[in-house]
């Protein structure tokens, strides 16, 4: 296989000689109905019954106990690490191989995020890396509060990330975080339709972010959810979000410091929409990734299949090349004939404002920065729905 092997594949599959970007969304549905029903109504904003429906139909597709729609997934993630307690000072176990929105939530908490590798199965935080980790740089006090040996900080959370929509071994980030005290919160935000061991990403977590910007797999235009694992958290997440206000007659009264934060309806309608093809969607998705794994069997590039335990959503169809130069190549190749593929992010220590954060080994994630190439992932048109 060369490049222009796989540019003509790729044309062929989106049976397009323009532009093929890396992922835009696709209105089949009733996304003009709704959202205009919402202006004919004027209900667009803070009132309206769409948010609500948007976020049972939230619950109804994951199956978590409580969704919260928000604007977006960074403050879905923010407010799932409020919510939980994390403040000035904590320690946030994540992986350096993430969207940047991951650390910018627990930057912006005060809290400081700290690196381990990512795992070579799933492409999301290894559970043995942070086992390894803990177990040589931390210890659990009598007063069951999980701190860091070197500075004395405490740290609060693990927060994996569904790299790509390849849920992590969530099994074991549980058990972890059981025997170390400490929280569980998912940035689920790419990994909506994706299953680990049957079950929805996104439920195993005390809180969980979703993301419904227009790149991810259904949008809102901007847009996220928080899912709760419990009632009590969900009405704390949902009084957070809107102002903190509580009910006194027609005064504004408000029992807190709180965030608008809220989904506006007009957004929820258009996620309603989307909603009603999301099964549709994550079939097309399967459909597209085996079709990248067959060409790419026996080239000497790693398509990238989703963990034995999983079932993904392939919200991006990524490759592991041999070589940084055969990587950059093919990734020249591609965006000069107008094929829209891109490496990973940028590893987060490598950025400016988290150059200094706490680290494990992160072999794993620097040799992936140089390899990796996600390739077009949009559902193609007219695959079949079945
Ligand atoms: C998209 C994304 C977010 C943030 O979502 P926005 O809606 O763009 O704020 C957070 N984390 C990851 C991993 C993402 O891919």
């Amino acid at each position: 296989m060369n490049n222009q092997t796989l540019i003509n594949f790729i044309r062929e599959t989106y049976s397009s000689d323009d532009l093929i970007p890396l992922h835009e969304p696709t209105f089949l549905g009733n996304e003009k109905k709704y959202v205009s029903d919402t202006l004919d109504s004027t209900f667009v904003s803070s009132i309206g019954g769409y948010v609500g429906d948007f976020e049972r139909a939230i619950e109804d597709y994951t199956q978590c106990k409580k969704a919260v729609a928000v604007v977006n997934g960074t403050t879905a993630l923010y407010t799932a690490l409020y919510c939980a307690g994390i403040t000035r000072g904590d320690l946030v176990i994540t992986q350096a191989l993430t969207f940047v929105a991951t650390c910018n939530a627990i930057k912006q908490l005060g809290a400081e995020p700290v690196f381990i590798d990512v795992s070579s199965i799933s492409l999301g935080l290894c559970p043995l890396s942070t086992k390894a980790w803990l177990e040589d740089n931390a210890f659990v006090n009598e007063y069951g509060e999980c701190l860091h040996k070197k500075t004395n900080r405490k740290i609060k959370a693990i927060l994996p990330m569904h790299t790509f929509g390849h849920p992590v071994d969530l099994n074991e980030f549980v058990e972890i975080c059981e025997n170390w005290c400490l929280t569980l919160i998912e940035d689920a935000a790419e990994s909506l339709g994706s299953l680990y061991r049957g079950k929805h990403t996104g439920t195993f977590g005390k809180f969980s972010a979703i993301s419904f910007n227009g790149n991810k797999i259904i949008t809102t235009g901007g847009g996220g959810a928080v899912l709760c694992g419990e009632l009590i958290d969900a009405q704390k997440t949902k009084h957070i979000t809107t102002t903190a206000r509580i009910a006194d007659g027609y005064h504004f009264s408000h029992d807190e410091v709180g965030f608008n934060y809220r989904m506006p309806n007009i957004n929820a309608a258009l996620g309603c929409a989307q909603f009603e093809y999301l099964h549709h969607f994550v079939k097309q998705k399967w459909r597209l990734a085996s079709r990248y794994q067959a060409f790419f069997e026996g080239s000497i590039y790693d398509f990238f299949t989703e963990p034995d335990y999983a079932q993904s959503n392939y919200w991006l169809n990524t490759i592991i090349c041999p070589n940084i130069v055969s990587r950059d190549k093919l990734l020249k190749a591609t965006n000069d004939q107008k094929i829209l593929t891109r490496p990973v992010w940028r590893l987060m220590h490598h950025l400016p404002m988290f150059k200094d954060s706490i680290r494990g080994n992160l072999s794993v994630s620097e040799d992936l920065e140089g390899r990796l190439l996600n390739l077009p992932s949009t559902p193609v048109k007219g695959d079949s729905y079945a």
